[in-house]
């Protein structure tokens, strides 16, 4: 059995080891006076200056930076970290927060899953008996209803996000 990857390694191998050899005989042999003539050409060419006015040396400079970046990031490509886990789903609605400094989560706020509209938070009742209200002012309806006030609702939420940054579930919602 041989697996895509391991056929690709043989491959490389193949080629790494042909590259070797032809550089060996070049080396012993001599390259033929052609190819060497057209190498000693083209090094030339690359070692000689251009004189082009600046400006047309910024924007070249400048047309080429966002391909540098491409290539930076492709090349030092970072994992994300747990800083990019902004927004989840809780309670059939989606949060979102930032991070204060040392790491530590914001309050989140509640989105509609709908419109993705902020939610309008109402804390009614009193004492015991207080409830939370979410309503979406673009669908014009009620959202969720919550036992407690909308500092418990908070605090539940923010609860769960910490805890899906400790046991490490917050690398598949970044994913998502
Ligand atoms: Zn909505």
């Amino acid at each position: 059995m041989s697996s895509p990857e391991s056929t690709a390694r043989v491959s490389l191998v193949l080629v790494l080891v042909l590259l070797v050899a032809v550089a060996g005989a070049a080396y012993y042999f001599g390259l033929p006076e052609p190819l060497e003539n057209a190498i000693g050409q083209a090094m030339e060419h690359l070692a000689a200056a251009t004189a082009v006015q600046n400006w047309m040396l910024y924007l070249l400079v400048s047309t080429s930076l966002p391909a540098l970046v491409l290539l930076g990031k492709l090349v030092f490509g970072r994992r994300p970290g747990f800083l990019d886990y902004t927004n989840d789903r809780f309670l059939g609605l989606t949060w979102r927060w930032r991070y204060r400094r040392f790491g530590r989560p914001d309050v989140p706020w509640a989105y509609c899953s709908v419109c993705d509209t902020a939610l309008i938070y109402n804390s009614e009742g009193d004492g015991g008996r207080m409830r939370t209200v979410l309503t979406c002012e673009t669908c014009d309806r009620t959202v969720l209803q919550h036992e407690g006030d909308a500092q418990y609702l908070a605090a539940k939420i923010l609860r769960q996000i910490e805890r899906r940054i400790r046991t490490g579930e917050w690398q598949t919602a970044v994913r998502s």
